[in-house]
């Protein structure tokens, strides 16, 4: 098998900087695979020569390219014989946290249920159960400036369609893949993000992120406040009622909720609720409504705590009161960790 001669480089060399007229990096990275090599040994020493003498082309006609090992903007793998380059850009990663307002948007996409996302009667064609998503409405600026081919959103946990997110905000990653523009300024999509979307969403502290912190973000499974708003079918006891501020690290026997078996594996989970606080009582000695604040562990379902969910939650509210009640507003108040 033959080396590559000096020609080949300056080719190959070319061929790699014309990428930057379409994409933007300012690091790159080489690797070779060879086809056809006589020996192993040739083969190792064919990728050490195209690497060595490639990269010095390129840091000479690009003095402000960098080779690097460690996360570069721009992968590019040579097949040698042949010399053709495929080119893989770094995805984006900006993290930050995300509020949201409308009790009416999911977090990410939801697919139609009577196609599956392929698009029928129902969704207009769309494929999608909700015309609007918190990813959505947070990736199109980013899309369109970054011109990537498409968004990803990572995030700690998630809420139900029809809770707000307040206080600081869930810890999100947004991955754009293929982007070809990488100096982006963040501050200024966020705050037009912030005053476009006031009425459904908010962004908080976005930046650019390693991609390491994506695995740190999977790993992560904090605790949660909520507030509820419960409202009982029958006249509670006000002295019952008043006694779930008592509540301390309560056990809880958590199988799979009914609304959600169809998509998840029937499971008995045990979640701890760590406090409760009640509050605007509607009523005198028979409260027929409460606001429960509470916070729990993570992957804890809130609305089943308060109704009970035909026995799957044990205890639960219901139970505790001993009058039928359920969950007629939820918010998440806090999500206790930091990226
Ligand atoms: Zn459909």
């Amino acid at each position: 098998m033959n080396f590559p001669t000096n020609d080949d480089i300056e080719r190959i060399a070319a061929e790699i900087l014309r990428m930057r007229q379409e994409y933007e990096f300012h690091t790159f990275w080489l690797g070779t695979t060879t086809k056809g090599a006589e020996s192993a040994e040739q083969g190792i020493a064919l990728k050490g020569d195209m690497n060595r003498r490639l990269g010095q082309c390129i840091e000479k006609c690009a003095p402000d390219l960098k080779a690097r090992l460690h996360r570069p903007e721009a992968k590019f793998i040579i097949t040698w014989p042949g010399g053709i380059v495929a080119f893989h850009p770094l995805p984006l990663f900006i993290a930050g946290r995300y509020l949201k307002f409308s009790r009416e948007i999911p977090q990410s996409r939801w697919p139609c249920r009577y196609c599956d996302g392929l698009g029928c009667e129902r969704c207009d064609g769309t494929g999608k159960r909700y015309q609007r998503t918190v990813e959505e409405i947070m990736a199109a600026p980013l899309l369109a400036l970054s011109r990537a081919e498409g968004s990803k959103l990572h995030s700690v946990g998630r809420e139900d369609v029809d809770a707000r997110m307040l206080g600081r905000g869930r810890p999100f990653i947004l991955e754009l893949a293929n982007p070809r523009v990488r100096s982006l300024e963040l501050a200024p999509i966020e705050e037009r993000l912030n005053r476009e979307f006031s009425s459904e969403i908010g962004v908080l502290q976005m930046r650019f992120v390693e991609p390491g912190l994506l695995e740190r973000l999977r790993h992560l499974s904090p605790d949660k406040s909520y507030r509820a708003r419960v409202r009982c079918a029958l006249p509670a006891r006000r002295e019952a009622v008043e006694r779930l501020n008592d509540l301390r690290d309560l056990l809880l026997g958590q199988e799979t909720p009914r609304r959600v078996l169809h998509r998840r594996p029937n499971r008995l989970r045990p979640r701890t609720v760590r406090w409760c606080r009640v509050a605007n009582l509607a009523g005198g000695e028979r409260v027929s409504e409460f606001d429960l604040t509470l916070r729990t562990e993570a992957g804890a379902y809130i609305k089943e705590f308060i109704s009970g969910d035909e026995g799957r939650t044990e205890p639960c509210v219901s139970r505790l009161l001993g009058v039928p009640c359920d969950c007629v507003e939820l918010d998440v108040l806090e999500v206790f960790c930091d990226l």
